[in-house]
């Protein structure tokens, strides 16, 4: 059974003034479950990623100031919001759902969180709405555990995944792919072992073509034995941030690439869901429950 993690808390609203969209975490699980996608059987509830793992992605100081709630005024406008403990605990439950979700899909293919995709929270920073790296923590926890060897990060949300880069710069058992616009935040990047940058404006014919060449280049570099994946939606031409001009479906074929790829090597892939800024809340939910839709075909 394909299982995903999500919690009341994933949908908790940030302060008066700050409008990073946490709807979406409420209405994509209900969407599935109201077409019948999903049952309530799917979803389960993560607990709170404990210390000792976190420190395996993040450094001890920067860890101990997101704990005591201690962050600089500085540090938290680079975060984007006011850090409080319900926040931080919501972080928390969501970097154990991502590592909990690897381990079901090791035993059933595929797995996903409805939030994570934290990918700008780098080894002694938090930034753009993340606090810790989910996909970043997981992965240290599969190679700390003994759980993967060699892993692969296709993160193919509109901004670079500059945390995640970081991070693992000087760690050969994880390879970072990010396909990301390349006048976009964050301005400054950071390299990761393989990075596709796209001028605004590129539609589906474009993007898809390059995703097919670089997807190939991925997995033969990095040889991995298992992948997480970052499916952000704010690639679409209705993103109010993303500047590129992919269709609803231009997005779905990208993601049915992916996990298409991973299905025919028999990879056990972890998804996380990443940006999605569109006007309309509908287009976020539908695009996001379109990768949920063609998993359920491809790997039930
Ligand atoms: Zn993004």
């Amino acid at each position: 059974m394909i299982k995903i993690a999500w919690h009341p808390l994933y949908a908790h609203p940030l302060p008066e003034g700050h409008r990073f969209p946490m709807l979406k975490y409420e209405l994509i699980p209900e969407q599935l479950l109201h077409e019948g996608t999903i049952t309530s059987q799917n979803l389960f509830n993560p607990e709170q990623v404990s210390e000792d793992i976190i420190l395996l992605s993040h450094e001890k100081a920067y860890w101990e100031q997101l704990r005591d709630l201690t962050l600089s005024a500085k540090d938290q406008r680079r975060i984007g919001f006011p850090l409080n403990a319900q926040l931080l605990e919501r972080e928390l439950r969501i970097t154990q759902g991502t590592i909990d979700a690897a381990h079901f899909a090791l035993t059933n293919g595929i797995a996903f969180n409805v939030a994570g995709g934290t990918h700008h929270a780098g080894s002694n920073w938090g930034e753009g709405f993340c606090l810790l790296n989910d996909q970043a923590v997981a992965a240290n926890y599969l190679l700390n555990k003994n759980l993967a060897q060699q892993i692969l990060i296709i993160d193919l949300d509109v901004h670079q995944g500059n945390g995640t880069a970081e991070i693992f710069q000087n760690e050969p058992r994880v390879f970072t792919f990010s396909m990301h616009g390349d006048k976009n935040f964050p301005f400054r990047k950071e390299i990761s072992s393989l990075d596709v940058p796209l001028d605004d404006g590129v539609q589906d014919e474009e993007y898809l073509s390059s995703l097919s060449v670089n997807l190939k280049k991925a997995f033969e570099r990095a040889k991995p034995d298992f992948v997480f994946y970052l499916s952000g939606v704010d690639v679409l031409f209705t993103d109010k941030l993303g500047k590129l001009a992919l269709s609803k479906a231009g997005c779905k074929e990208r993601d049915s690439m992916v996990l298409q790829a991973c299905k025919n090597k028999n990879l056990p892939v972890q998804v996380s869901m990443g940006g999605g800024y569109s006007a309309d809340i509908r287009d976020i939910v539908d695009a996001h429950c379109n990768t949920y839709r063609l998993a359920f075909d491809l790997f039930v």
